[in-house]
């Protein structure tokens, strides 16, 4: 097979698993088993304080909402990778199941959990990765709700419908629970 041809079945296999909505709702699972042992790793392995494992939980999290702006503007709107075709279905189809492959955030996140908090016994770094992955299973399900719940809640729809717009006007709105890191970088849509 040619390069270029084996890529495509390399590619096609990984966007079939992305698309399918066992793998969609088997990332809340994986993610959340991440989230539970690394929070408990600190409190139980490392003998973490309580109030210092929150402390990095706290400080994950506000990471997240970094993350979540950064990936959404930059990984899924701008790179020339697979993350923005697979973003670019979601736009075309907002309420497919569409995530990504299950198996992509324990590659990343546990060799470096392993190697920082399991090998060299640094507390407080699962905490941070536990707050993190907290904040990426709520962005997910938010986001989820979003396009597929109505809740009569003012601060709901709100940003429902900033997130509407931003299905609208792609350049805008890449916070999906807040609005904070869009004021910051300037991308927020304001009527003119
Ligand atoms: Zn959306
Ligand atoms: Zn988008």
């Amino acid at each position: 097979m040619s390069e270029s041809g084996r890529l495509t079945s390399e590619t096609s296999w990984i966007l079939r698993v992305s698309e399918s909505e066992a793998n969609y709702w088997a990332t809340y699972v994986v993610d959340g088993a991440m989230m539970i042992s690394f929070i408990s790793w600190d409190a139980f392995r490392l003998g973490y304080s309580v109030s210092a494992t929150a402390a990095m939980f706290v400080l994950g999290l506000a990471a997240w909402t970094l993350t979540e702006y950064a990936a959404h503007r930059w990984l899924y709107h701008w790179a020339p990778a697979l993350t923005r075709s697979g973003h670019e279905k979601h736009h075309d189809d907002p309420l497919a199941h569409l995530a990504m492959p299950w198996f992509v955030t324990p590659i990343l996140f546990l060799p470096p959990q392993l190697l920082v908090a399991g090998y060299y016994g640094v507390s407080g770094f699962s905490s941070f990765l536990g707050g993190w992955f907290f904040g990426f299973i709520a962005y997910s399900f938010m986001h989820h709700s979003l396009h597929h719940y109505k809740p009569n809640w003012a601060w709901f729809r709100h940003l429902q419908s900033q997130h509407r717009i931003h299905h609208a006007l792609p350049e805008t709105n890449y916070g999906v629970t807040m609005r904070f890191w869009d004021r910051v970088f300037g991308t927020e849509f304001v009527k003119k």
